[in-house]
């Protein structure tokens, strides 16, 4: 079947990936293989800006690469690769560089944000991101970026950068990217209060056993309200009901929904049943992620096939870019 275009991604390379990273990503990237040509990337040069330290990045990338290929990530059609193994988008980075106002840079969000939870290592490379994350986006010519609506105003920063870019070199090499809405959700850790992260220690990650994510799902927070067993509860209100109503039956749902209001049912009985329920969803990712860790080398040559299907796409541009700029040519 004829694919609609191609896609964009971008994720940090944070190591094993979480419930949140499953729910919020993860599922959407497998979902748009069907419909488009997906590239997918792991950002490791994005993740210098705020890294304290770059001993795991190797690990965390090959981590999250499997995760994202037992979830689903189809690699035979699908570009997997790691944004340092194409240089070609530093290239193009500086170049985008040259038509990026800094006033509008230093006045985005994330810019702001990152001074904020960053203070002692305030760098120009914060200051590009936007422009980096462009660059990688029109580098392969993607047609459609997904981001949830918190992100859109990045997206149209970008499709600013694009059309300075043409605007100025009287070309129209670069496509502007369109924003594919998706709904991101919002997964709460098992505080029950903060986004899952990884950096909050509030998560449940996807590869553990079942005996472990038995043990994590006993942590979470339920209503605060309901102290005792005898308490009738509000589901409303607890993050173990909003995980039942996406892991398990809606019999299960409905059922919860009505005995916890009259203290018919218990924490610990709850939390079990959807621990189990989250298992058994789980189940044929993990022996999935095991049939890989088991192949030798088998994500590293994913990876590296990945770098070089993009650098040719990559390199193409790159050389249409050079000769709108006007660039000198060398022999
Ligand atoms: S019974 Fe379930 S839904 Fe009700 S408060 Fe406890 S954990 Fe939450």
């Amino acid at each position: 079947m004829a694919k609609k275009g191609r896609v964009f991604s971008g994720a940090r390379p944070t190591g094993r990936q979480h419930l949140g990273n499953y729910l919020g990503a993860i599922q959407n990237y497998v979902a748009l293989q069907d419909d488009y040509e997906c590239v997918y990337c792991i950002v490791d040069v994005h993740a210098l800006t705020t890294v304290e330290t770059t001993e795991n990045l190797q690990e965390n990338t090959l981590e999250m690469a499997i995760d994202w290929l037992a979830a689903g990530i189809r690699p035979e059609e699908t570009i997997v690769f790691v944004q340092s193994h194409v240089p070609q988008v530093m290239e193009l980075h500086t170049y985008l560089s040259m038509v990026s106002p800094l006033g509008k840079l230093t006045d985005l969000p994330t810019f702001k944000d990152m001074v904020r939870y960053h203070p002692d290592n305030v760098n120009y490379g914060m200051v590009g991101y936007p422009v980096l994350m462009t660059a990688d986006i029109v580098l392969y010519k993607s047609d459609i970026v997904p981001v949830g609506i918190d992100q859109a105003p990045h997206l149209e920063f970008a499709r600013e950068i694009v059309r300075s870019f043409n605007y100025r070199y009287n070309t129209k090499v670069l496509i502007e990217p369109q924003v594919k809405h998706t709904e991101v959700l919002k997964v709460l850790g098992i505080d029950g209060k903060e986004k899952m992260s990884k950096s909050l220690n509030n998560h449940i990650e996807l590869a553990s056993t079942p005996e472990e994510t038995v043990k994590r799902v006993r942590e979470m927070v339920t209503d605060p309200a309901r102290m005792r067993r005898t308490d009738p509860g509000n589901p409303d209100v607890c993050n173990v009901f909003s995980m039942h109503k996406l892991f398990s039956a809606q019999e299960e749902v409905d059922m919860i929904n009505a005995e916890c209001r009259k203290a018919g049912i218990g924490c610990v009985d709850c939390k079990l049943r959807f621990a189990n329920n989250l298992n058994k969803h789980l189940e044929p990712f993990r022996a999935r992620r095991a049939e890989l860790e088991a192949k030798s080398n088998y994500i590293q040559d994913v990876l590296d096939d990945g770098a070089k299907r993009a650098q040719t796409i990559a390199e193409k541009t790159m050389e249409e870019v050079r000769d709108a700029i006007q660039l000198p040519r060398k022999k």
